[in-house]
């Protein structure tokens, strides 16, 4: 349940997790705040620090794709066989927040900072077969703080397709060998609808003995019989998470699962899902840095009415929109493709410029949707912003001064920038699935309980009836809408709650509760 007290982390005294503590080591493709295209990145920056404070030794490992500032090269070197052809990687790291982050290095991840998935199938491929091999190996080669972490008392956390080889590597080269016996794996399904599929003949370039095929072997109406990295993942991993609950349910749907259902309905004894937390040190409207210049200011609970308003209006000032407190600000951040329902957005346009309302969309993707946020902006340039992109300051002012975030997505695994906006007293307005379903409460007038307007399907009508609502309570029932502010604001959204989950999930592995 809620807790009123505003989250600062460092304030907690840390749980010791006592005999319970483990060596936990996240493997991911991208890590915040060096490399980041979404929640993975997010994830990934943030529940290993929560771990850590729970009293276990975390590591992150993650590719170098460019320079990082903070990292010292270790000097181990390893060479690994990719498609046939002998690859060195060299290890680098830091110390950060109690947790160790290595970073591996390969001129094949070099240059791709901006474009983390870029290149074509067999590139990507070839990056995630010598990221995973090398990373399940740095426990025995990589030393941190002068001692490796070995195998003992050992989990490891794959996510997303990316590095779901890593729990089979971790099986074929060792534990099928007698080696690691204790190590076990967790795979988090951060979005299952990228799986790595490609041809069955892919296989003979993940580097695996023959009866392993059968694993990645999958068929579907749609593709017909493919090789699917995902699958094999979650088949081999100890336990499966999801970022929400709803997910969970939705992933052993045909709908939701996306050909992978019937593998996870299988596997349903070991899946449980978990909502993400926020980083509470950069998502705090009370210590945002992004908060600090250009007429925007901090703000918490108690100085909620002035310092929000303050931060509409260097909103507003900054992007040129008039600067007026009366008129409801509406927010969009996010991927632009059809997953986040954009689309609706376009088709509830003529209705929403009807209303007197400001609209500013942040986002990144598809080319034709950017060039439509651009339109949008020159077809009203008195109400709308649409600003093509990918800015972290935007996005944390555009969650301070908004009044609502729109999130209209078809689906959402978890959905951060929901959490961030009830974190800011922003209002949420989602379609109801998933994560969104999980943490946006509907609002009920009667009750006064609540936390933003849900809709039901994926249908620009019941958006617009949404937001309709939404726009009618911000005008005319102030307190209501304080009321909704504060109850977002008090929720103690940190990592730690969550970080308590995943630890139950790392001992049922490690025990095999
Ligand atoms: P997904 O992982 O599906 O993209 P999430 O809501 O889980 O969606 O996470 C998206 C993260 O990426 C959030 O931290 C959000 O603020 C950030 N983000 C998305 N698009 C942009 C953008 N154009 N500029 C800055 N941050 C962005």
């Amino acid at each position: 349940g809620a807790v009123d007290t505003p989250a600062v982390e460092d304030e907690k005294p840390p749980p010791p997790a006592g005999a319970n503590a483990m060596n936990v080591i996240l493997v991911a493709a991208e890590c915040a705040p060096w490399c980041k295209t979404g929640g993975l990145g997010d994830v990934a920056g943030s529940l290993p620090k929560a771990l850590a404070r729970r009293g276990h030794r975390v590591m992150v490992v993650v590719p170098r794709y460019a320079e990082y500032a903070e990292t010292q090269e270790t000097g181990v070197r390893k060479r690994y066989k990719v498609a046939g052809q002998d690859m060195e990687v060299t290890y680098f790291q830091a110390y950060i927040d109690g947790v160790d982050f290595v970073f591996i290095e390969s001129p094949i991840f070099r240059h791709l900072q901006s474009n983390i998935y870029g290149g074509n199938r067999q590139d990507i491929l070839k990056r995630m077969v010598l990221f995973c091999k090398a990373a399940v190996e740095v426990p025995w080669h990589v030393p941190c703080g002068g001692v490796c972490y070995g195998d003992g008392n050992l989990v490891f956390i794959a996510n997303d397709w990316h590095t779901a080889l890593l729990p089979v590597y971790l099986k074929a080269y060792y534990r099928d060998n007698g080696l690691m016996s204790f190590t076990r794996s967790v795979l988090i399904i951060h979005n299952i609808a990228h799986q790595g599929r490609g041809p069955v003949e892919d296989f003979y370039n993940v580097d695996l003995p023959e009866h392993y095929l059968d694993l990645f072997r999958l068929y579907d109406p749609v593709g017909g019989e493919h090789f699917n990295i995902f699958a094999a993942g979650l088949k081999t991993a100890d336990r499966i998470v999801t970022v929400s609950h709803g997910y969970a349910w939705e992933v052993k749907t045909s709908e939701g699962g996306w050909g992978l259902h019937n593998i996870i309905n299988e596997s349903d004894w070991k899946l449980r899902g978990i909502v993400n937390g926020i980083d509470t040190k950069d998502w705090s409207p009370q210590y945002d840095v992004h908060l600090k210049s250009d007429g925007y200011t901090n703000y918490s609970l108690e100085t909620l009415q002035t310092g929000k308003a303050q931060c509409k209006a260097a909103l507003q000032k900054e992007l040129g929109l008039p600067v007026r407190e009366d008129v409801p600000l509406i927010g969009f951040i996010g991927r632009l493709d059809h997953q986040k329902g954009v689309d609706l957005i376009a088709e509830a346009m003529p209705w929403m410029m009807d209303q007197d309302v400001q609209l500013v969309m942040l986002g990144t993707g598809r080319p034709d949707l950017e060039e439509m946020l651009r339109h949008f902006e020159s077809q009203h340039r008195d109400k709308v912003r649409g600003w093509v992109g990918f800015s972290v300051k935007t996005a944390h002012r555009i969650t301070a001064g908004a009044d609502i975030l729109l999130m209209p997505s078809r689906f959402e695994p978890c959905g951060l920038n929901q959490l961030y906006a009830m974190s800011y007293g922003t209002i949420p307005v989602v379609h109801a699935v998933g994560g969104l379903r999980d943490t946006v409460q509907p609002f009920n007038p009667f009750e006064e309980s609540g936390l933003g307007w849900t809709f039901d399907s994926a249908d620009a009508s019941k958006l617009i009836h949404a937001l309709g609502n939404c726009l009618l309570t911000f005008r005319e029932y102030k307190n209501s809408w304080e009321g909704l502010q504060r109850r977002g604001m008090m929720q103690d959204l940190s990592w730690d709650n969550a970080a308590q989950k995943y630890e139950e999930v790392l001992l049922a592995a490690k025990y095999q509760w």
